[in-house]
């Protein structure tokens, strides 16, 4: 039984497939959205977005959508769909019932494509706003999470997916959004990072972790973009001469990452080939999710595995499970993919006068902050500076027709949250900045003072404390007004000073990498008086350069609206103090704590004034709402996933049988039964990468030892002999039963031995 509904805001047509004896609720039901050939990717440089999803990638959407309908029925547990959801990419707001979406761009790598069907579904879906995030994604906030389906699937008719964009998995792939055209770069590391994220996506070795786990690619080891020191593995291009020839390869860090207890990384290898990054990459993966902590959450990161062990154990753990690592013919074939996708010019290079009598002088205060040369002469990367890293639909889907317009849609999200346009000719600048400025997307401001990071903290996320969009937009405000007037930030010539970085987390969690900053700010609260005071931790001596060697220490704690003022007094400070030459980090370390935390003083005292009870930009009194956090995910393990997949599946082949399909209903729950045991001997160590014969491990590991009710067992060992052949309709229904039974024996099993571990 079907049924039509037609969408109003794009006019396009939802097939809703209604089980027989079909409920009201049409929406909860399983939706197909047909996607319209308008749609399709037709990017001038669609290469770009290779590959495009996998083929499985609808039928991921399909499951995701059940999973989804079976969780708002009451079937699915909350713990284990909250970290299904997350593993799409789905994540709960602050405010109940709406949803963050998080869509994954390795690399930060977008296309014009890709900024018009972002825009589009921001409109129809979200509040209109695109948001860029430190990983180089891209946010969606207050989606309804019926529609994440339909969603999903026009991301996915461009080639871009949600999938492991949260939860416990490998998030997105960073890379320098400069690789490639950067001067300074040793080699352009596109292509690997590229490699590491598809090969990743997916993987089976990658699905057991006890959190989350970032990875990073830079081109040089000297400055800020890549980051590698904040990372699980943090990859720096680096060459050796090997039998006289240059190899290329990377330096490799392991176990950094911020959060509430920041760890730098620690050098694992000064160079591994370029083309033993895949394996080593998937034997880290399968020795965090063995040894990693499960239980704990808090301690869950792969930092804390490096820490406990040592870098030197876990070097020795890496290289065993590097021996034992099967041959995979993808690993070849897809760094063979990689380098093939090429970048390429839309215009021929030229050269612009900058002293030439047409050229304004806004133009030329937008170029000295906005405009860098790329190594390849006659060529420009522009910054589009983003307040705050949100574009609204209009300016992205702008932004997608200036990239057709003057490059061929090379663009790249960056870390700061601004977009990158790579490969614009030189004399195009003056009339790709008058483009620009008409999409209110030219403001000068890259790599200046007001180029703030920001988190999303109490304006959408659970465990905000303090409003660090608020601030970030009060300071922004105050600059903007500054370089008018040449004063406080003014550099004086029209533009921003742009020797100091700044970045606020809402709170310690440093989603928007407080402790690489020169001034870190994260939210804090504290009770004076029976009231509540919303206040800023400040972190001084951080940096972002050298792929963030240094991390800041807290110096002070002051109310929230009074955090404007610190900046102005420690800026104040190291322009009197600095010697020549001297960056705000070093003076600040050379000044020392003591003597800051003495001069921030004057701003330490709560409760003096009735705004320390207010928070920035929030003219209400603070109230303090801290809710659970979502950011790591449950701690479900894969045995727990996969037996809940497998129930889904026996759904599945209930539902073939209703419609008569009866083959499809015996081979389903068959597949069924082979998830549910591949679950359990997940438990004792064997990984599905290893390609091990799951009927015969199964009967080693819990049929010949007693373990699993042998009535029950021999359902599987009696569909297993059967094979593909035909089935009739009878043996259909039955194997359905008999695989619902398995799978009911499957999760006893496993809850006997989750409690047996937790006595
Ligand atoms: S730093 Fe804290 S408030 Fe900000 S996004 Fe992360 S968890 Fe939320």
């Amino acid at each position: 039984m079907t049924s039509e509904l037609v969408d109003t805001m794009t006019g396009c047509r939802m097939r809703l497939a209604m089980p027989a004896g079909g409920r009201q609720d049409a929406v909860r039901f399983r939706t197909r959205f047909p996607i319209p050939s308008t749609l399709m990717s037709t990017s001038t440089n669609s290469r770009l977005s290779w590959p495009d999803l996998p083929e499985q990638a609808g039928e991921e959407i399909d499951i995701f959508e059940t999973e989804l309908n079976r969780f708002l029925d009451g079937q699915m547990p909350e713990k284990v769909f909250l970290e299904f959801r997350l593993r799409h990419g789905v994540y709960g707001q602050r405010q109940d019932g709406t949803q963050m979406l998080r869509i994954k761009i390795p690399l930060g790598i977008l296309t014009a494509r890709h900024c018009e069907v972002l825009a589009d579904l921001s409109e129809e879906y979200a509040d209109s706003i695109s948001h860029i995030t430190t990983r180089q994604d891209v946010q969606y906030h207050f989606v309804d999470i019926l529609d994440t389906p339909n969603i999903m699937r026009r991301l996915a008719s461009c080639g871009i997916t949600t999938k492991e964009a949260c939860g416990n998995t490998v998030r997105n792939v960073t890379c320098c959004p400069d690789a490639g055209v950067c001067a300074d770069e040793l080699f352009d590391v596109t292509p690997h990072a590229r490699a590491m994220a598809y090969f990743l996506l997916r993987h089976p070795d990658a699905q057991n972790f006890g959190r989350k786990f970032k990875i990073s690619f830079s081109g040089c080891h000297q400055h800020h973009c890549g980051l590698a020191r904040i990372h699980d593995i943090g990859a720096i291009a680096a060459t050796k001469e090997i039998d006289g020839e240059e190899v290329e390869g990377f330096t490799v860090y392991v176990g950094g990452g911020l959060g509430a207890v920041p760890h730098q990384a620690q050098l694992y290898s000064e160079f591994v080939p370029a083309d033993e990054m895949l394996p080593l990459a998937q034997a880290i993966a399968r020795v965090f999710a063995r040894l990693g902590e499960k239980k704990q959450r808090a301690r869950a990161r792969m930092k804390f595995l490096v820490a406990s062990l040592g870098v030197d154990e876990f070097r020795k753990n890496i290289e065993e499970e590097l021996d034992r690592l099967p041959e995979d013919a993808l690993r070849e074939k897809i760094m063979e993919e990689a380098h093939a996708q090429k970048e390429e010019a839309l215009k021929p290079p030229s050269e612009l006068d900058l002293e030439s009598p047409g050229l304004d002088e806004s133009f030329k205060i937008w170029h000295r902050h906005n405009v860098r040369a790329q190594g390849q002469n006659g060529y420009s990367m522009v910054t589009v500076s983003l307040a705050l890293g949100d574009l609204t639909a209009d300016q992205l889907r702008g932004v997608g027709t200036l990239s057709r317009k003057y490059i061929k849609g090379t663009i790249r999200a960056t870390v700061p949250q601004n977009l990158l346009l790579r490969w614009v000719s030189n004399e195009d600048l003056p009339a790709l900045y008058r483009d620009l400025d008409d999409l209110r997307l030219a403001a000068p401001l890259a790599d200046s003072v007001a180029d703030i990071t920001a988190c999303p903290g109490t304006d959408s996320c659970k465990l905000g404390i303090a409003s660090s969009r608020g601030l970030a937009g009060v300071l922004h405000r105050q600059f903007i007004q500054d370089a008018v007037t040449g004063q406080g930030m003014g550099d004086g010539d029209g533009g921003l000073r742009d020797d100091i970085t700044i970045k606020i987390s809402g709170c310690f969690n440093s989603c928007a990498q407080h402790h690489i900053a020169n001034i870190g700010f994260f939210g804090t609260s504290k009770r004076k008086s029976g009231r509540v005071a919303p206040l800023f931790q400040v972190i001084l001596g951080g940096t972002a350069e050298n792929n963030a060697d240094s991390y800041g220490l807290m110096v002070a704690k002051v109310p929230a609206r009074r955090a404007p003022e610190v900046i102005r007094k420690l800026t104040g400070i190291y322009d009197s103090e600095k010697r020549e030459g001297e960056s705000f980090r070093d003076c600040m370390e050379r000044l020392g704590k003591a003597r800051i935390h003495e001069d921030l003083e004057e701003f330490s005292e709560v409760g003096e004034s009735e705004a320390d009870f207010f928070d920035n930009r929030q003219p209400w009194e603070y109230i303090k709402e801290v809710g659970k956090g979502e950011c790591a995910g449950e701690m479900v393990d894969q045995a727990e996933f996969m037996l809940d997949d497998a129930e889904r599946m026996i759904f599945e082949a209930s539902l073939h049988l209703e419609a008569a399909k009866n083959q499809d209903a015996a081979r389903v729950s068959f597949e069924g039964m082979e998830k549910a045991a591949d679950g359990l001997l997940s438990t004792r160590g064997l990984l599905l990468s290893d390609n091990y014969d799951t009927h015969s491990e199964f009967k080693k590991h819990f049929i010949d030892t007693g373990e699993f009710l042998i009535g029950v067992a021999e359902y599987y060992g009696k569909a297993h002999a059967e094979g593909a052949e035909e089935v009739s309709a009878e043996r259909s229904r039955q194997r359905v039963e008999e695989s619902n039974l398995f799978i009911e024996e499957a999760h006893i099993l496993y809850s006997r031995m989750a409690g047996s571990q937790v006595k």
